[in-house]
Formats: C-alpha cells, structure tokens, sequence
C-alpha cells in the first residue's frame, strides 16, 4: 500500500471554507464578513503611508539578504519591547525581558508553547470560551492539553467574569492561561481594568503562567490603552508570555511579522531563556525573514514615520468605531426592536452579534451576507456602501 493511503481528510478550516463559499457566491450584493481583516471603506485592503514610506526608503539604499540572526533583527525587537513594555519600564531597561521576531503572531505563540512544553511539559493551557480558533490547536499541536475558561456568556451579552475568575482560582499552579491582550478574538467583550486586576492577582495568588496574545494592539481605544494590561503584570512582578502581531495594526498580513516577548526575573534569567528560544526557532525554521521586520522597525524608530503610523492607526480605529455606532443605528432604523447597542460596546475587528446559527445561514442563503456560524461578524469589513444592505438583512432575520 503506499504510505499514504491511510491518511485521513484534515478538517477544513472553517473561515477559509466560509471565503471559497463567498468567491462562489453569484450574488451582486454579497458581503464577506467572515474574514479576519481590516478594509477600508471601498473594501479594498490598505497599504498604508507610513508601511510604503518605509518600503521606499529601503528601496533607496538596497542591501544583500544575508540570514538573519536566529532572533531576528536587533532594532525590531527592541522596538518591539518599547512598544509593548515601554522603553522607560523598569523590565526594559534591566534586561528582563527576551524578545525575538517572530512569523507573524501565530509563530510567537507557537515559539512560546515549543518552549513551555520543555520547561513545563506537564501543564495544562487553559483558553478562552470561547477563542481564536487557533489557540487551541496551536497547543495542542505542541503537546499540551488544552481546556476552556468560562468567557463570554450569551445571556448577559458580555464576560462571565465569576466564572473566569472561579476557572482561574481553581487551575493547578503552572497552568498555563492564555489571555487576549485587548480586542477579544471572536466576541469583542475586553475586561475592564479593574477585572484585570483581579487577573493579575488570581494568577499570581496560584502560581499561573499568563500568555498574553497582543494581535489588535492600537484598534480598540489606542496603542497605550490597549496595552495598559502589560503594565498589570508588570507591577505584579510576574514571569509571562506576550505574543505581538503586526498583521492587521501594520496592515502587513502577508509579510508575517510578529514577535514573542518573555519576561523573567532577572537579565541573567532572560539570557537563559533566549538561548532556548533561539533553539526553539534553529530547529523550526533557522532564521526569520527580513522584509516586514525591516518594514517595522523602520517606522517604529522614525519619529515622523512612527507619527504617521500612528495616525493611520487611529484612522482604522475610528473607521471601526464609526461602523459599529451606524451599525447600531441602521438596525433600529430598519425595525430591529432589540436594542443592539452592545455593538458598541465590543472592541475591535470583530463583534459577537448574537445571532444565531440559523440567522446566519439565512444571512448567507437569502443575503449573501457571510458571517460566522458562531454569530461572530468582522466590523472591519463594513463600509458606508454595504452598511445599509448588511443592517436591512440582519433585520429581514431577526
Ligand atoms: N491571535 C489572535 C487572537 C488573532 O485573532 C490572530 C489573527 O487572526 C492571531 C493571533 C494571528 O496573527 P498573525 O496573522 O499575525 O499570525
């Protein structure tokens, strides 16, 4: 028989299934707000200024591609870590923390549980219920058994805070607890700083590691208050994971550019860690790619091209904040009697719409409106053109 023949199908992956489906679709006015990623408002994907500046720049004075070093650039990741952390933090400047790049966000987790699974191989992962779909396959894949938190609770339209917390206090010490930095990925509910607080004390009272994934820095209220949990855990003198992408906060999703950032306790302690972490990656991959990290730290160490950057950002922030507001308008306006201002209320690209699985296959059929069976639809993909179509068909199906 040949080695293959008994290899099974792999699940398709569902969003992807949901895209081919959409490309399919016949129907004129079709919307895809299945995806994972931001539009602007002609639907069309941006570059932005601030990512073709650079680019040009790079352009002007170009240079052999050598390999890079195993953790990547030097400048990137310290502009990393003064993005994320600060670079005035204490954690920076001591050394504490081993940042490398990484391929895009879902590489700096993965680099993240290769690693745990060596020092902390007997753990549990415990994410989000519901999470990016990913999370727990990504875990898994690296050995670990993965298990859920209570999160989102359908009922209430927003975070089953008790049951996370009561999930929290009851894990065993070393479990690991993976954590949405802001803009949660599916629902769009984020805790509040005070709920975060009682995070940061649950985990350090039970001896958790806090894996924290920063895909959305910059789209929720802003680049510092979405990444103002960072500076939780940081006070709380905690070792933890932080997973950076600049996907969408770049706009740079093909170029894969992310990093992974360990604090620990002591620069002698984050030496250590970066040796395995740079194993972690020779054995994987040898060496990241130098394009998008170039791409980065070229505006991040640019005053004016970081200033450009960051008004960019703020454009696509308020975009999506300006939909959910006529989102939730357009509904009422188009006789929608539940009150749906929780839209409002979510964060980033995504919004838990609280529809059900049969609203949304019908939103599909009889719209060409494409959705998440879960409810979940991407805000980011809603323009002033298709906002009145999409709200007059979620109406049709309430
Ligand atoms: N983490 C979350 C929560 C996400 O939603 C995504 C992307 O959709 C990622 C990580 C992965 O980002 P990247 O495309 O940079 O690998």
């Amino acid at each position: 028989a040949s080695l293959f023949a008994a290899v099974e199908m792999a699940p398709r992956d569902p969003i992807l299934g949901l895209n081919e489906q959409f490309n399919a679709d016949p129907n004129p006015n079709k919307v895809n707000l299945g995806v994972g990623v931001y539009y602007d408002d002609n639907g069309k994907l941006p570059l932005l200024k601030c990512v073709a500046a650079a680019e040009k720049q790079l352009l002007e004075a170009p240079k052999a591609r050598g390999y890079l070093p195993i953790d990547g650039i030097a400048a990137y990741d310290k502009a990393v870590q003064g993005l994320v952390f600060g670079a005035d933090s204490e954690a920076v400047k001591g050394g504490r923390i081993a940042t490398v790049q990484g391929l895009g966000g879902t590489g700096g987790l993965k680099v993240g549980a290769d690693f745990l699974k060596k020092i902390n191989p007997g753990a549990q992962v415990l994410i989000s219920d519901p999470s990016w779909e990913n999370h727990r396959a990504l875990f898994e894949a690296a050995g670990f058994a993965v298990g859920t938190y209570p999160y989102y609770d359908a009922a209430k339209r927003g975070i089953n805070f008790e049951g996370m917390l009561a999930a929290l206090n009851a894990a065993p010490a070393g479990t690991i607890v993976v954590l949405h930095a802001c803009c949660h990925n599916p629902t769009g509910y984020d805790l509040t700083p005070e709920q975060w607080k009682q995070v940061v004390e649950a985990i350090k009272a039970r001896n958790l590691v806090p894996f924290l994934d920063m895909a959305y820095q910059g789209f929720g209220e802003g680049i510092a208050e979405d990444g103002a949990v960072i500076g939780l855990f940081l006070d709380a003198g905690l070792d933890f994971f932080v997973s950076t992408s600049f996907s969408k906060s770049f706009s740079l999703y093909g170029e894969r550019v992310g990093a992974l950032s360990v604090v620990a306790a002591s620069k002698e302690e984050a030496d250590r860690v970066l040796s395995q972490l740079k194993r972690v990656i020779r054995t994987n991959y040898s060496n990241p790619p130098t394009h998008g990290a170039q791409v980065v730290a070229t505006v991040l160490t640019s005053p004016e091209l970081r200033q450009l950057w960051e008004e960019e950002l703020a454009g696509m922030r308020q975009r999506i904040k300006q939909m959910r507001a006529a989102l939730v308008e357009k509904l009422k306006a188009a006789g929608v009697k539940q009150d749906m201002g929780f839209i409002t209320q979510q964060k980033g690209m995504f919004s838990y719409s609280g529809l059900t699985k049969e609203q949304m296959q019908r939103l599909r059929s009889e719209f060409g409106v494409y959705g998440v069976d879960s409810g979940r639809i991407c805000v980011a993909a809603l323009n002033s053109k298709n906002l009145d179509y999409v709200a007059q068909a979620i109406a049709k199906v309430c």
